[in-house]
Formats: C-alpha cells, structure tokens, sequence
C-alpha cells in the first residue's frame, strides 16, 4: 500500500523476478483495462507484453477460467467511505465491498489455477482496498507499505496533473492532501498484525534493493532471488502503474525533484518536517 508516485511500480517489478511469484500490477484496474475505462488510457489499455486484455496470453487464460465458472469481471475498485454518507448510501458501499472482494479472490484463484505459482504480487495500492482484502480473502495477505519523500510525490502529482491536463493545484495543496492520505493509510495498518506489514522507503529500495528486497523475503518467507540492474517488463503481465514501465531502466534512485524543491526553498523546509513527523 502506498499514496500514488511511491515508486510502487518499482517495487512490483523487483518482486516480480521472484521465484514462484507472479506480478500482475495493479489488479483493481482490471475492469478499466478491460471496458477501456478511466485507467489505462495513456497505454491503449495494454497489458506491459504490449497486447490487449483480450490478446495477452496470460490474461486470456485468466479471463477463460473466469468465464467456464461464470463469474463475470465487473467493477474490481472498492469504494471509499465518506463521512456525509447516509445510511442506504453506507450499506450500498458494503454490499459492492464485499462483492468486489469476492471478485478479486476468484480472479486469484484462476491466476494460481493458470500459472503454478504460489505468490501474487498485487499492487493496488489503496489503503481500504488493502485492509478489506487482508481481512477477508481466501488467501493469506502480506502488507507492504511503502513510503517516499512526500516532497517527491508533490512534484511527481504536480507534474502529472500538468501533463494530463487536469486542474493545476498548488504544491502546498498537494502536499496537505498527500499528508492527509499518508496519516490515513498508517492509522488503518495499525489494525493489521505486524507480522503481516513490512515498511520501506522508496530511496532505501532505489539505493539499496538487494538489502531490501532480502529483508521483505525474510520477513515474508518468500525465496531470496537476485535483483537484477533493470527494471524491466516485457516479460510480465501487468496492468496499471506508470507509461514508464514500457521502458527498460536502470533501477537507480530518482532524485530529479530534489534540485526543484531546493528552487522553494520554503517549501523544501515545510515539505521535509512534514515528511517526518
Ligand atoms: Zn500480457
């Protein structure tokens, strides 16, 4: 779990190298990247092998499990709760809840069906979608919860938002929204066994993954695996994340929004403390 512009996309395709493992990316997007919805647009709605949905080897075997028992891939989100929910509205939000879990278990279930692995790496990355699968699914749950400089996810939203033409915010704003996010994501975690929940810090994952990636193979009995020097996704079958990932990089820390945020330097000062308190 994490807030977006994380580095979650680098994690996943770390962990994907795996022995045993299968990564598909952000699974609760799986309906947009099906119907051509709101997630997915800027990548045609591709699977990372480049094909379609409906083209990819590996999602074609999924979706044909899913189909010979009938079970149909409707919206795969969760729906948050807010505060001036009336009560038929609340118990409308549950009932989708937990029919979408329902959904994501089957979806697992044809996955380890198809592909003989006994892990999934699964990067939705929302905080509810998160604890409502921990508590719920047919199968056993790990956390990550992955935390980067909230100075960093500033410029990277800021930037985004320019680039996809939505309405400019300021960096103050971002930040307090991000912080918002943040302090509600740790507080929702507390509810979950620490023996299930691994935190880790985008630049120690970027500076140091083989140290990192030990640890979280440690922790979660997962097989120790070398990282390799690139990130790359040509070989998997994942949904969601950034246009990036079309792209084979090196695995190197990203530190272009420091020289930006130091150009501020208020808010180079206001964004740290909020970082760490
Ligand atoms: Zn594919």
């Amino acid at each position: 779990m994490s807030d977006v512009r994380s580095g979650s996309t680098l994690l996943e395709n770390i962990l994907s190298n795996a022995p045993n493992t299968i990564s598909v990316g952000e699974l609760h997007h799986l309906d947009s990247h099906l119907y051509k919805g709101r997630w997915g647009k800027t990548w045609n709605w591709n699977c990372s092998c480049g094909k379609s949905i409906t083209d990819c080897e590996f999602w074609k075997k999924v979706l044909h499990n899913l189909e010979k028992k009938n079970i149909k891939i409707e919206d795969t989100s969760i729906k948050h709760f807010r505060k001036n929910y009336d009560k038929t509205e609340k118990n409308k939000i549950i009932q989708h809840n937990s029919k979408t879990i329902k959904l994501i278990n089957h979806i697992y279930t044809a996955i380890f069906k198809e592909t003989n692995t006994n892990v999934i790496i699964d990067s939705s990355k929302h905080t509810d979608h998160g604890i409502m699968l921990y508590k719920n699914s047919d199968y056993k749950v790990k956390i990550i919860y992955l935390k980067r400089d909230i100075r960093a996810v500033v410029f990277s939203k800021a930037r985004w938002a320019k680039k996809f033409s939505q309405k400019e915010k300021s960096n103050y704003n971002i930040l307090r929204r991000s912080k918002i996010y943040d302090m509600n994501l740790k507080r929702k975690i507390k509810s979950i066994p620490e023996k299930d929940v691994i935190s880790i810090r985008y630049e120690e994952l970027a500076n140091y993954p083989q140290l990192i990636i030990n640890k979280i193979a440690n922790k979660f009995g997962l097989e120790y695996f070398e990282v390799p020097e690139y990130m790359d996704f040509t070989n998997n079958h994942t949904i969601g994340g950034t246009p990036n990932r079309f792209v084979k990089s090196k695995i190197a820390y990203d530190n272009k929004w420091v020289k930006q945020s130091k150009r501020k330097p208020l808010f180079h000062i206001i964004g740290k403390l909020s970082d760490i308190i």
